[in-house]
């Protein structure tokens, strides 16, 4: 890493000790770094990195509720207000019982760079919970749910700060979120969350487009090597809205899907994921993929060691961060992986990486290949802005050209900077020096 992006990045790391995966995504961006600093001495005058690390404003709350039994039980909430240059912050909501501040922030600090590379007017942010909503009944998440926005209702705005979905946050939290928001401020501001309910102002597309996304960003890149997905062997890990999507999309592409995994175990389905029955399972009775397994001949459940021992010709992580290590990455490399691409935030390790781009697989870093969510949740903007709704085929026509966007600018950005083929110098370049220029316009804030 260049010297003076050193001395930064130890600056940093000291100013905010114990967040293990904030430091993890600040020095991942870091490395890509110095030879823009070379062409731009002023961003260093002007403490451009120093303020992209300092987030704007970070909130921590209480969330008290009762469960099912009558017991108080209390939570901790967060969301953090990351940057505003280039319009309302904008990120998820995650509620996981792993989620605290070192989780927000880094996901927070992704969606920076992620939202400027969408080319849309978004800001970025990150929220959530250490609430887990697994065995937890509808009545109780909506306690849950109606508590959390009791105090975020003042924080966020349509023209504020924006949250949607993540991990363990989906439709129908969001219509918890919302009906408490509406109710509290007596205003139908359809834009101060996105991924509503298609019926209440919600974008038809939003549920699929980050999996969508990130089999179209994939594509991309195995098109720049003359290919496709069309006869792929592709492992999926995960089998959450991301994942399932993503499988959906690659078999339509010709893929053959053969493993997906929970945080149990994973399944092997070589006649290719059965996305119907998978749906049926997951989505509508929040079930586990030894359901599914049980209920398709053929499949075997696996309750030991990794997805990722599943060979693999296209890898698509859509759990979560660090799930895909050097070890499983090596093994993949040497069983014949061509591309990566990760639908979730931050799924492999830094050594992953590594061993990816030494290799020479192709590697589409999640802020770049999963960006097609949040993109669609600002195609939700603009639709409530305007108090219209667009069609399937017009939505998916526009994430698609968004997503194609963030392949072609990555890639171009990798070859002006002496790094063909790179696109986590690409992503993180290209991410950065827009919200840099304008931060710089918008003078010391
Ligand atoms: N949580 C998603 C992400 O990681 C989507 C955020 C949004 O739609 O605002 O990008």
């Amino acid at each position: 890493m260049d010297a003076r992006l050193e001395a930064i990045r130890d600056t940093v790391l000291a100013r905010n000790p114990g967040e293990a995966e904030f430091h993890q995504a600040v020095v991942e961006v870091f490395e890509s770094l110095g030879p823009v600093h070379d062409r731009h001495p002023e961003l260093l005058e002007a403490a451009i990195l120093e303020r992209l690390c300092e987030p704007e404003r970070q909130i921590i709350f209480r969330v008290p509720w009762t469960d099912d039994a009558g017991r108080v039980q209390i939570n901790r909430g967060f969301r953090v207000e990351f940057n505003s240059a280039l319009g309302p912050y904008k990120g998820g909501l995650r509620f996981h019982p792993s989620v605290y501040l070192g989780i927000v922030k880094f996901l927070g600090f992704e969606q920076i760079f992620k939202n400027a590379l969408t080319g849309m007017p978004i800001g970025g942010g990150k929220g959530g919970s250490d609430f887990d909503p697994r065995g937890r009944s509808d009545a109780e998440v909506m306690r849950f749910c109606q508590s959390f926005m009791t105090e975020l209702y003042r924080h966020i705005g349509e023209y504020t700060d924006v949250p949607a979905g993540d991990i363990g946050v989906g439709g129908r939290e969001i219509g918890y979120l919302f009906g408490q928001y509406k109710r509290i401020t007596n205003r139908y501001e359809s834009g101060v969350l996105t991924g509503k309910g298609i019926s209440w102002g919600g974008s038809l597309v939003r549920p699929e487009a980050t999996g969508f996304g990130t089999v179209i960003f994939t594509q991309e890149m195995l098109n720049s090597r003359g290919t496709s997905f069309d006869g792929q062997r592709v492992v999926v890990s995960g089998s959450g809205n991301v994942a399932i999507n993503a499988i959906a999309k690659a078999q339509s592409l010709g893929a053959t899907v053969v493993a997906c995994s929970d945080s149990s175990g994973y399944v092997v389905d070589e006649a290719g994921i059965d996305v119907g029955l998978l749906r049926e399972v997951k989505e509508v009775e929040r079930g586990r993929l030894k359901d599914y397994a049980e209920r398709r001949a053929g499949v075997s459940y696996v309750n030991v060691g990794s997805v990722w021992n599943v060979d693999a010709t296209v890898a698509l992580p859509c759990a979560t961060q660090n799930e895909l290590d050097g070890g499983a990455a090596a093994r993949l490399v040497r069983n014949g992986l061509l591309a990566v691409g990760e639908g979730a935030n931050m799924p492999s390790t830094r050594d992953a990486v590594a061993v990816f781009q030494d290799a020479g697989v192709l590697f589409g870093p999640g802020k770049a290949a999963n960006a097609g969510g949040v993109a669609t949740s600002a195609l939700e903007m603009q639709q409530n802005a305007s108090r219209d709704s667009w069609s399937f085929e017009h939505t998916e026509e526009r994430l698609t050209e968004i997503m194609v966007g963030i392949h072609d600018r990555c890639a171009a950005t990798a070859d002006e900077y002496g790094e063909p083929g790179n696109y986590v110098l690409g992503a993180n370049i290209g991410g950065f020096v827009k919200v840099a220029d304008a931060m710089l316009a918008q003078g010391l804030i």
